[in-house]
């Protein structure tokens, strides 16, 4: 996933945590070692060896909830039991959410993650985090007003952005420079103008990603426009918001202004095509966001709204949405796989670290198997077309952070997956009874 979109056939030397050499380049590599051989071997044959996956729009706190919330609408499902299981979370059971999240996502390739969390217990997901091994830039979410936002999740703005601060000096650069701090106010419909221009002016003061949700369902654009009086881009662009530090979480509802004006800030836009689908928001048409050149990335969301945190999963509806709305100009399957990579990694601001495989970079490394029936025959012809539309996250072979193995072959070094099921299970129920919320409503 380079700019000249190399595809090789050939080995790949890591040292301390770095991606040093690849295919020609390794013999020379290695003979500079001492003793002139590696400590350690990995056999990545019958296999793809991709930059690490990024997902670039994620709810760790929700993973409890899968199964939970299942109304469509996205206004509906934040108002009705989003909003008061978020609420009723411990710092308990936010960290078994956000440790359930993680042991799928890892053996799933994901290697670098965008976390939105929500207004409490946010450094027990950091603590989670940095147990875990991945790379991850996450925030606490913002919300000061709003139609339905429970007590609890509602502060007073000048208190949850000092509270963000505060985050930001216990974490960011944590972990060996692993751990980043967002700002990440919620969506238009959740904080008050003030809060919007402080995000702007504190974002742009310390250098901050601002991640939020972006004309995500048509019931929410209509809200936006009768408070605001305009769409969510162009309200951001006149709050000062949009920058490159912008990270915009759907975009299925803009125009060709609101995508100029992004444009114009090189801000970033989040694909979530699983749960766009599932909310009923609409299908986004990110073959646009190419043509007008923005940066771009994939992810699946929070799990209550898209069951499966599975980028694989993502990949493929995304790839038949664009087919759907343009069956003459879709999206390539390689535009595909960048959005989980190299195109990804920019959207956070993460592309000179990762996204692709190239001497310098972070050893964000995943080993796919394709060697699996449901691959077969023509698995090696077009490698993007088997990774983007046949592929499954069950098909990671290996996952690698920094150089570290997080997952190999069904084991995971730094979460233990049966205990952290049980545990979800047994804190799910208890989120349940706090949250008064007993049985789902599909
Ligand atoms: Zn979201």
């Amino acid at each position: 996933m380079d700019a000249s979109g190399t595809v090789a056939s050939g080995d790949l030397l890591v040292r301390d945590g770095v991606i040093v050499a690849l295919g020609a380049g390794v013999p020379a590599a290695l003979a500079a070692l001492p003793g002139g051989r590696a400590d350690e071997s990995v056999d990545a044959s019958g296999a793809f060896v991709l930059p690490g996956l990024i997902h670039g729009h994620l709810h760790l706190c929700q993973t409890l909830f899968r199964g939970l919330a299942e109304q469509s609408d996205l206004l509906r499902w934040l108002r009705e039991s989003v909003w008061s299981l978020e609420a009723a979370h411990t710092e308990s059971s936010i960290a078994a959410s956000a440790r359930l999240g993680l042991v799928e996502l890892i053996a799933g390739g994901v290697t670098c993650i965008n976390d939105m969390g929500t207004v409490g217990h946010t450094d027990a997901i950091a603590a989670v985090l940095e147990q875990s091994g991945i790379r991850a830039i996450f925030g606490k979410a913002l919300m000061d007003r709003g139609a339905g936002v429970p007590p609890g999740l509602c502060e007073n703005a000048a208190q949850a952005l000092e509270s963000a601060l505060s985050l930001h000096r216990r974490w960011n650069g944590a972990a060996d420079g692993r751990l980043q701090v967002s700002l990440a106010p919620r969506f238009i419909l959740s904080c008050s103008e003030a809060l919007w221009r402080d995000v702007a002016a504190v974002g742009a003061e310390r250098g901050l990603l601002v991640h939020t949700h972006l004309a995500e369902s048509p019931t929410e654009a209509r809200e936006v426009q009768a408070m605001v009086s305009s769409s969510a881009a162009r309200y951001f662009a006149k709050c000062g918001v949009l920058s490159e530090r912008f990270v915009g979480a759907h975009g299925v509802w803009v125009d060709d202004e609101d995508l100029a004006l992004l444009k114009r800030a090189d801000a970033a836009l989040v694909h979530c095509p699983g749960s766009n689908l599932k909310l009923g928001s609409g299908l986004a048409n990110v073959k646009r966001w190419v043509h007008e050149g923005l940066r771009r990335g994939i992810g699946s969301d929070g799990a209550a709204c898209d069951n499966r945190l599975d980028t694989f999963h993502e990949l493929s509806l995304a790839a038949l949405i664009s087919r759907t709305l343009d069956p003459g100009g879709y999206l390539t399957a390689r535009e595909l796989l960048a959005l989980a990579t190299c195109e990804g990694a920019r959207a956070l601001g993460l592309g000179a670290t990762t996204g692709s495989l190239e001497p310098g970079k972070q050893a964000d490394v995943i080993v796919v198997d394709h060697t699996a029936p449901h691959l077969a025959p023509n698995e090696t012809l077009d490698p993007y077309t088997t990774l983007v539309y046949a592929a499954r996250a069950t098909d990671v072979r290996l996952t690698m952070v920094a150089g570290r193995i997080l997952y190999r072959s069904g084991t995971w070094t730094t979460l233990e997956p049966e205990r952290v099921a049980s545990e979800a299970r047994t804190e799910a129920r208890g989120l349940r009874e706090r949250a008064g919320i007993g049985r789902a409503q599909g």
